[in-house]
């Protein structure tokens, strides 16, 4: 059976458990959700705009408390977690602000040429939509779903990693203080086991996963079984790529903070460094500096940059990816050893001569680590970049137009960031090829991707 509980990974204990929902309580929940949606879609997207925009004012007005419950019960740094809920609150609004243009009736055609006096596209919500969410970002991840699913009008079911009941209870009370009817958005604590129990309920019409490859198959699985759309995020390995007219202080500074986002555990985060043999190894002396350089410590101190893993058993695997590597023949450039105390810490570590008989070569590597490859030339760039299963997000640094352009067409993922980082943006859309996932999220796409896209023809 799951445990539902907070534990501190600063510290290692278990500050709080819960028990789980049990199964009559889930049907009670999902009967209100489905209720609720029959009157919930009717209301005007005024209304909605209205109380969207006060669960922002709350997301503001409380991000340091909510900063706090963030760190206490994953991890991240206290400054990245009241950031997280601020990046929330400007979602709220921003979907608050433009549902009606990304929901307004498209006229694909000129009616008389379909034979009608009038013909169009009306996008309707589907529903109750279950989001199976991770803990990540415990707060964004689910946000970026909800705002502009609540938005378009459907009503959401939340199932939240085990590890982070508070943030999922306080997400269902934001929406019920910002003025959203009872059971517009309610948290079912529960286990992964009972997942799918809710999504065979015939009154639950879609789901949502972002997390890892086996929960995103079998949700996939399962609704397909059901015949019920899924969006899905999954893991990546977003490859960096530093072509010799890059700026190379900032590629390296970008570098070192993409691969430390979040303490090293993000989808998005650049894992896999691809340079130029023209400009290695001046890379990585300001690469490896720079992640030497990241101070890791107590989340809640102003100064960390780098707090701890989330759990015993995520700083294990790290620990098993960086042994199969290392005892393969990969080299050390810095860290590579856990660190001594209480909490499940791990120092930045860089890792070069990674190949294709090492795992790390093919999986996602939770945690601060960075494997370098040099490569000769664009040719072998995008080959060695392309070299993975997942495809979530891509980054290449370059000033030559030429390079620029064969990137972006070229790079295998879902985003390609020229002299940047992979970064979710309210306004953009996100989502991954390959085994990073499909669907997208955020922008119109992520709005419509929970719409039906209901055709009217008027004769
Ligand atoms: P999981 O995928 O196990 O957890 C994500 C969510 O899915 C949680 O709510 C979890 O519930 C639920 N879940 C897990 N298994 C199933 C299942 N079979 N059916 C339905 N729901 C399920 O991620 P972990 O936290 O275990 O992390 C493991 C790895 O996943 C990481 O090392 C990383 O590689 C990847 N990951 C990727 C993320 C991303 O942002 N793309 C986010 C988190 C993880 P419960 O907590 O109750 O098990």
């Amino acid at each position: 059976m799951t445990t539902i509980a907070t534990t501190n990974p600063a510290t290692g204990e278990v500050e709080k458990t819960f028990d789980a929902l049990a199964d009559e309580e889930v049907d009670r929940r999902i009967a209100r959700a489905a209720e609720t949606f029959a009157s919930f879609r009717t209301t005007s997207l005024g209304q909605r705009a209205e109380w969207m925009r006060a669960a922002a004012g709350v997301l503001d007005g409380e991000a340091d408390r909510i900063g706090a419950m963030l760190t206490t019960e994953m991890g991240k740094t206290l400054k990245a977690a009241v950031a997280e809920a601020q990046k929330c609150a400007k979602a709220c609004r921003f979907y608050a602000g433009h549902a009606e243009e990304f929901l307004a009736g498209r006229r694909p055609a000129d009616a008389g040429d379909v034979g009608a006096s009038d013909a169009y596209v009306r996008y309707e919500p589907l529903g109750p939509v279950l989001a199976v969410m991770p803990w990540n970002f415990p707060l964004w991840q689910v946000i970026r779903f909800a705002a502009p699913a609540l938005m378009a009008g459907n009503v959401g079911l939340l199932k939240h990693a085990s590890n982070v009941p508070q943030t999922a209870l306080f997400l269902e009370d934001l929406f019920r203080r910002a003025g959203f009817p009872e059971g517009a958005f309610q948290t079912l604590l529960i286990g992964s086991s009972k997942v799918e129990r809710v999504l065979r309920d015939p009154r639950v019409k879609a789901a949502t996963l972002t997390g890892s490859e086996p929960a995103g198959r079998s949700v996939a699985a399962i609704a397909g079984d059901e015949v019920k759309p899924t969006v899905l995020e999954l893991g990546g390995s977003d490859p960096f790529v530093v072509m010799p007219s890059a700026d190379l202080e900032a590629a390296a500074r970008t570098a070192a903070d993409s691969r430390c986002l979040n303490n090293g555990q993000s989808c998005i985060s650049a894992k896999r460094f691809i340079v130029d043999a023209a400009c290695a190894d001046e890379f990585e002396r300001l690469f490896v500096g720079n992640m030497r350089a990241m101070r890791v410590g107590d989340p809640m101190d102003e100064s960390t940059d780098v707090g701890p893993l989330v759990s015993e058993e995520g700083r294990a695997e790290v620990e098993e990816l960086v042994a199969d590597a290392v005892g393969k023949g990969a080299e050390v450039l810095c860290g590579g050893e856990r660190l001594d105390g209480t909490g499940w810490f791990y120092p930045p570590t860089v890792l070069s001569g990674v190949t294709p008989d090492m795992r790390m070569y093919h999986e996602e590597v939770f945690g601060p680590v960075a494997s370098l490859f040099r490569v000769g030339g664009i040719a072998e760039a995008v080959e060695v970049a392309n070299a993975t299963g997942f495809g979530l997000g891509s980054n290449a640094w370059t000033r030559d137009d030429a390079e620029r352009e064969r990137f972006v067409r070229e790079l295998d993922a879902g985003q390609v960031f020229i002299n940047g980082k992979t970064t979710s943006y309210p306004e953009l859309p996100f989502g991954g090829v390959k085994r990073s996932g499909y669907g997208r999220e955020l922008s119109a796409e992520g709005m419509r991707a929970f719409c039906n896209a209901k055709t009217v023809w008027v004769g």
